[in-house]
């Protein structure tokens, strides 16, 4: 279909696909995420490396340089209407030919004014006749902008949106402009008023579809039975008497809410939200001790493998003396290996087993799944349940966020769950000192380090990337180590920890730091989440501006976890506002809701990440006003299930189906 499009071949639709286009259909409902209004700069007010659009006539023959590889620059000079002005441009010389003097084109790019010239990043043949609005579209290396705008302007000849599903009433009921001019307007607005509308709109469409899809579910999941079971309560109450700490009271709420949801006769879907620290891993060991108590094995899956590997040695020591077999399983074991825990999976002997995605996804077959508890994350959903539903299964499932959201947010979008909240912490502990620092103070970091070291206890410290990259002065893990081990490396180990090693070397890494073998971890964020080492009482991040506050607040939670003082050290030349609201704010809670304010919700949800949430146009924070009403309208609307034509009920029935499967 996308062939009928002017020069899409293979390769171009396989970059199509990468942004999710693969009908004109989805060309037509590829939005753009900002616009630009075009129009002649006035070069009399224009300042140094401003962005100026200027049109004017070619008066000389362009000059062509060559140098390094396949590197060429081209000179020549235009004459615009007051004016002559000097204009370079890069790799461009095969426009040589038409760029005559004589010709009439027009300039995009930054002003220099002390040599009177345009550094060029576009040519347009013709002059600005007047101005006009461009869209601006999410796009890959492969494809321009010009070109996503003639093809959605050829799609949108060729075929119409998909149908509303806004019902009538509803469009009605607000005056919304149709589905089609509400398309048209978006690509090409013709007014700020009717841009607001048109948008309004289609953001009222997907939350509608999200809030009609979360109702449904949960109707759904009230009429499916659960699993039937009998546990002892007074053994849940002996393990928990055992463990070295008391429960806190949310945490207490927290076991009973679980304890409820698997005894009654309807299935679990619970989340449970706590802020970084508030123990949460251990609740998801009551669940599945309980889940085994009633004869009922568990799977156990955890965001990264490092996590997965520390959940496992943790359940190891705290399950093993009742009696649970309990087993890793991880993309990086040998094969005979996997082999192994898979059959024993099969048959029964292995009660719970932790490891990554690959638990559900994979091929392995459970003797009995009781139960599937998923740790800090949220892409865990609809897609999942379903696969897992197509197995013939439909174990209980329970959820630990990494990141807490205020409760009117979680009440919406976690609408087919229930939640429990952790709020207390655990007794005894201190506040994390958070200090924000510039790179030039440097010297005053590397002593609050040494300070720590000499106590005896232990550091983290962070680096975005893996490689160092030329064009930024990003600290890379692998220069950071370097740099420690001259600070540092006489007298203290130091180590490092990123996504591209093997599970063995992470696992080795991570047992020598929790031994404290190692008293210096240098780590990309993969420590991010769960990551529990109590005599870390230090971790330092640099290039702090790189990463939400959230994200920085999780970090953080690395460290204070018991009684010793604990300290983050930020560092950091940029966004210094935004990262000293963390040396303010400890409450996850608070934090995450500064995130949406400053951020907006696409990036807590990973925009386009979690198949559930993919909104293209809605920010649930933002647009607040739309969720709420769009919530209530689904509920009503599923509600009532009164349609306005048989065209309408038609419609909602095949969404339906295509939710749930109702075969
Ligand atoms: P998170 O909620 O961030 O996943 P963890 O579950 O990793 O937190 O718990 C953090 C630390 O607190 C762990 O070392 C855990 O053993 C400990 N912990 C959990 N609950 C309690 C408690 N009630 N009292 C004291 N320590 C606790
Ligand atoms: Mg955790």
């Amino acid at each position: 279909m996308l062939e009928t499009l002017t020069g899409i071949g293979p390769k171009t639709k396989q970059a199509l696909s990468h942004l999710g286009i693969d009908t004109l259909e989805d060309f037509i409902e590829y939005y753009p995420y900002r616009y630009e209004l075009i129009r002649r700069t006035n070069m009399k007010e224009a300042k140094e490396d401003d962005s100026v659009i200027i049109d004017g006539t070619v008066t000389n023959i362009p000059r062509v340089v060559y140098f390094k590889k396949h590197m060429e620059r081209m000179n020549f000079r235009i004459q615009t209407r007051d004016a002559w002005i000097d204009i370079v441009i890069f790799n461009r010389a095969y426009l040589k030919k038409n760029l005559k003097p004589g010709t009439e084109v027009t300039v995009f790019g930054k002003w220099k004014p002390k040599k009177n010239q345009i550094v060029a990043s576009q040519l347009q043949f013709g002059k600005l006749e007047k101005e006009y609005v461009e869209s601006i579209y999410h796009l890959t290396s492969k494809i321009t902008n010009k070109k996503m705008i003639q093809w959605i302007d050829e799609a949108l000849k060729l075929a119409k949106p998909r149908p509303s599903f806004i019902p009538k009433t509803i469009e009605e009921k607000y005056h919304f402009p149709s589905k089609e001019e509400s398309v048209l307007e978006i690509h090409h607005p013709t007014s700020t008023i009717t841009l607001k509308k048109a948008r309004t709109r289609l953001k009222y469409e997907e939350l509608f579809m999200f809030f009609y899809k979360m109702t449904l579910l949960k109707e759904v999941r009230k009429k499916e039975t659960g699993l039937q079971r009998k546990i002892s309560y007074q053994k849940v109450q002996n393990m928990i008497q055992q463990l070295p700490f008391s429960l806190t009271v949310d945490q207490g709420q927290a076991v009973q809410d679980i304890f409820h949801d698997l005894e009654s006769s309807s299935r679990m879907n619970r989340l449970i939200q706590g802020d970084v620290g508030s123990g949460k891993t251990i609740l998801a060991f009551i669940a599945s001790y309980m889940n085994f108590l009633s004869g009922y094995q568990t799977a156990f899956m955890a965001p990264t493998e490092i996590l997965a590997i520390q959940h496992y040695q943790k359940a190891k020591e705290l399950l093993e003396p009742y009696h649970m077999t309990v087993a890793l399983l991880t993309g990086k074991l040998k094969a005979s290996e996997k082999k192994q825990i898979q059959k024993d999976i099969f048959e029964g002997k292995i009660d719970l087993v932790i490891g990554t995605h690959a638990l559900i996804s994979e091929k392995v077959t459970y003797h009995n799944l009781g139960l599937v508890i998923t740790d800090e994350q949220h892409r865990f959903g609809v897609q999942q349940r379903r696969e897992l539903k197509n197995k013939g299964l439909t174990p209980d499932i329970l959820y630990m966020s990494a990141t807490p959201i205020p409760r009117t947010y979680a009440l919406t979008i976690y609408g087919d769950m229930e939640v429990s909240n952790i709020k207390t912490r655990p007794t005894g502990r201190k506040e994390i000192e958070t200090q924000l620092f510039s790179e030039k103070q440097l010297k005053e970091v590397l002593t609050k380090m040494y300070v720590e070291l000499q106590k005896g206890h232990q550091i983290y410290v962070v680096a975005p990337l893996i490689e160092e990259n030329e064009e930024s002065d990003t600290k890379a893990v692998d220069t950071m180590y370097e740099n420690m081990k001259k600070a540092f490396g006489k007298r203290y180990t130091i180590d490092m920890l990123h996504g591209k090693q093997d599970g063995n070397t992470k696992e080795k890494i991570m047992s020598e730091f929790q031994e404290n073998k190692i008293q210096i971890l240098i780590s990309t964020t993969v420590i991010e989440v769960g990551v529990d080492v109590t005599n870390a009482t230090m971790i330092v991040i640099f290039n702090a501006e790189r990463f939400g506050l959230s994200q920085l607040h999780q970090l953080r939670g690395r460290v204070g976890r018991n009684e010793l003082q604990s300290y983050c050290l930020l560092v950091s030349n940029y966004d210094k506002e935004r990262l000293q609201i963390l040396t303010k704010v400890s409450d996850g809670f608070q934090i995450s809701e500064e995130d949406f304010r400053l951020r907006g919700s696409g990036d807590f949800f990973g925009v386009r990440q979690s198949g559930d949430m993919s909104f293209q146009l809605a920010d649930i924070y933002k647009d607040f006003s739309i969720v709420k009403h769009a919530k209530e309208d689904a509920e009503l609307f599923r509600q009532n299930k009164i349609y306005f034509d048989f065209e309408e009920e038609k419609r909602f029935t095949e969404f339906e189906k295509s939710i749930v499967h109702l075969d």
